[in-house]
């Protein structure tokens, strides 16, 4: 049993959706040509919704209303429109392996698929307690968040504990963004992580200050540097304490963890040319791999970062994987029209009434600016290295105030003098 395709798009999130609608405007394939194979049970959506609109108590996000690519002001793409497009759409379906040389995957099901040329979207799946040797991560009230299942679970466990105690294990922005989630959902929420402050990746101990004093004022009740090492359970199963490195136990309803990720590079390992040091599929400036008929986009792919000298990095946030998807496309229809990717990276996040965007990369001295103390604040840091920028964070900014720090990013912006940087603030970017 098989079937055969031009493309194939292997992966329906975030990246395959903005492919897709790349190749529709494109115009560069016949009907029947090109599909979309996907494990999800769904039209490609737009997954940060999932920490999002789909949590809220009331006027919940829920599909058609987020399929990419409404994420970036774009076309919304429903199952009709990928039919209308001659676009093969094979939900429900898992590849278990992959064969670079013949060109062809197979899937669960038992289908051969073959194709002359893959992007590869298979994202990145949430790491597991079980990986760090914790069991019983299979109850129903502890919930990952990663798909729409996982969310389901998620608001149905809200659900059956308003008024309840939730404990989230991560202070990374899926923790961040569930606890802000869970608060909304009238429920109380103790955060425990092993770093000294929330968001340790990429968050100053000033700015972590900041958020972290914001979520106690919601009633968030911090745990830093511990981890949890077991699980209370009562006899049906259900998680009823969390009990931490330190004795501590802490009474819960629900369990969210959000304790990073992995990129599903798996069926590609030892047939394509793997970044070691940022565990995903390396790519070139095209998206292409080390297999000319095989192109990786998304959180999977390693790609190199212009701005950053060429240095290959993997980002694991949503602009990067609606634009790698997009440049792979041109790369493959227009190759000679179609230059190395230039990628700003921006990551972008919104809890409460907050909202941040980050560009650039956070290394350097950090200098911060602005407003720590309002409670409708407008602050933010630069990081600068070698006298020039190289990342920049804000808070609570407009759109032209996010467009002038991106373009202070991209410019690699000279730094005369680090306290008159700290004056000027935002003046600095804007002046730019
Ligand atoms: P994904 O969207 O993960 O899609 C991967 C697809 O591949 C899935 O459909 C999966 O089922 C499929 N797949 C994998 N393996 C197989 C297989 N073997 N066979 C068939 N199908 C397979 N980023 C931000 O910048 N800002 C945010 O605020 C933000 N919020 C987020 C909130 C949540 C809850 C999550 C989970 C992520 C968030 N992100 C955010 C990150 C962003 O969503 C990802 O960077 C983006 O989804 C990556 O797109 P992708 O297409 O590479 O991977």
């Amino acid at each position: 049993m098989g079937r055969a395709f031009v493309y194939v798009i292997l992966g329906g999130g975030v990246a395959a959706g903005y492919a897709a609608l790349e190749f529709a405007r494109r115009g560069g394939y016949s009907r029947g040509e090109l599909c979309i194979i996907s494990e999800e049970a769904v039209a490609p959506y737009e997954r940060p919704a999932l920490s999002k609109g789909y949590l809220l108590p009331e006027g919940a996000a829920r599909l058609p209303g987020f399929h990419t690519c409404v994420g970036a002001n774009d076309e919304l793409l429903t199952t009709k429109w990928y039919k209308e497009q001659g676009i093969e759409l094979v939900l429900g379906t898992k590849v278990i392996s992959a064969d670079v040389r013949r060109k062809t995957l197979l899937t669960a099901t038992g289908e051969t698929i073959s194709y002359k040329t893959l992007i590869i979207a298979t994202g990145a799946r949430a790491l597991k307690l079980e990986e760090f040797g914790i069991q019983g991560s299979d109850a129903e009230n502890i919930c990952y968040l990663r798909n729409i299942d996982d969310a389901d679970k998620l608001v149905n466990a809200m659900k059956s504990c308003s008024g309840g105690n939730a404990v989230v294990i991560g202070g990374g922005y899926i923790g961040m963004e569930c606890a802000a989630a869970l608060v909304t959902n009238k429920i109380r929420v103790t955060m425990v992580f092993p770093e000294k402050h929330c968001m340790g990746r990429l968050f100053t101990p000033k700015i972590a200050e900041y958020y972290e004093n914001y979520y106690t004022s919601k009633g968030v009740t911090f745990v830093k540097g511990t981890v949890l090492t077991s699980f209370e359970k009562d006899t049906t199963g259900k998680v009823t304490a969390v009990i931490l490195k330190d004795g501590k136990h802490l009474p819960a309803d629900m369990v969210v963890v959000g304790i990073g990720i992995r990129a599903n590079t798996s069926l590609f390992e030892g047939q394509l040319v793997m970044s070691m040091e940022n565990g995903g599929i390396k790519v070139n400036g095209q998206m292409q791999t080390s297999d000319s008929s095989v192109y990786a986009v998304g959180d999977v792919a390693a790609f190199p970062i212009k701005l950053f000298d060429g240095d290959i990095r993997r980002l694991e946030h949503v602009d990067s994987a609606r634009r790698t998807a997009r440049h792979a496309v041109a790369a493959i229809l227009e190759p000679s029209k179609t230059r190395d990717i230039d990628y700003l990276p921006f990551f972008y996040s919104r809890v409460f009434t907050l909202s941040w965007q980050f560009y650039g990369d956070n290394v350097g001295e950090v200098v911060h600016f602005g407003d720590f103390t309002s409670s409708s604040p407008r602050f933010g840091a630069y990081w600068v290295n070698k006298d020039r920028i190289t990342g920049a964070f804000l808070e609570g900014g407009s759109r032209e105030e996010y467009e002038a720090v991106s373009v202070a990013v991209c410019r690699k912006a000279k730094v005369a003098n680090m306290d008159e940087l700290g004056k000027q603030g935002l003046e600095f970017a804007i002046q730019e």
